[in-house]
């Protein structure tokens, strides 16, 4: 894996992605192969390894959803929406899964933002990027959702008070399969890059370890 994410500056998106899929569905494959060839010998404790079986099967069914999502054609279908009614909507969707954590989330909004965009695309986003944020905050404590209106963009930055990332592994974060979760599938935030992408915005990370992290979405309000 190692190897394969130094080569990746060197290859397209889709290159990346076929070696990662490759790499990363094999492995659960071979390790079912390996449970069942048991399993075909006659074994005891067979509970334990349906366990395992289907901890591998809903790895590869994670990864195979999400790249479905990816090979969805890209619509073009971009309308005038209001990113504080964006934010509204998914972050009601997502307070049930925070409150279960001892986690509030807050939106601080001082004036309506309009941006051209994919409605359910940029939803996308922004449940990527607060799950994550959920993800790493398991001792609690409050999410801060600011948006801004600057001169020609509008800027929504998600703050959490989890653990920060370490300054070398900035950069891995937007690469396919970089992930750090026991059932991550690394590929949430190559997925939102990639969506701002195409809305012409951009992506930042600002973490140091032990100070929470800040992702700021940009997104030009001034696109015709
Ligand atoms: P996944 O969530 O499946 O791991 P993502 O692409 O969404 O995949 O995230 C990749 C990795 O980036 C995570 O595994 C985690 O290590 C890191 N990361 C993402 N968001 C945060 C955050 N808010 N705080 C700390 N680390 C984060
Ligand atoms: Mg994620």
């Amino acid at each position: 894996a190692e190897e394969m994410l130094i080569r990746s500056e060197k290859m397209s998106i889709a290159g990346q992605l076929a070696a990662g899929i490759a790499h990363e569905i094999r492995n659960p494959l071979t390790s079912l192969k390996g449970f069942v060839q048991l399993l075909q010998g006659g074994i005891t404790s067979k509970e334990e390894y349906y366990k395992i079986m289907i901890e591998e099967i809903d790895k590869i069914n994670a990864i195979t959803s999400e790249l479905l999502f990816i090979s969805k054609p890209m619509t073009d279908d971009k309308n005038n929406e209001n990113v504080n009614e964006l934010l509204h909507d998914v972050m009601t969707l997502l307070r049930t899964q925070a409150n279960l954590y001892d986690i509030d989330l807050v939106l601080e909004a001082e004036r309506d933002c309009l941006v051209l965009c994919d409605r359910s695309q940029i939803k996308q986003v922004f449940i990527n990027l607060i799950k994550n944020a959920i993800e790493e905050m398991t001792d609690g404590g409050m999410i801060h959702v600011l948006v801004e209106l600057r001169e020609k963009e509008c800027m929504i930055a998600i703050k959490d008070q989890g653990p920060g990332i370490p300054k070398h592994l900035i950069h891995k974060l937007k690469e396919p399969f970089f992930t750090t979760k026991k059932n991550g599938t690394g590929l949430g935030l190559m997925i939102s890059n990639q969506i701002i992408d195409n809305h012409h915005g951009r992506l930042e990370i600002e973490s140091e370890k032990g100070h929470g992290s800040t992702f700021k979405i940009f997104l030009p309000t001034d696109e015709k």
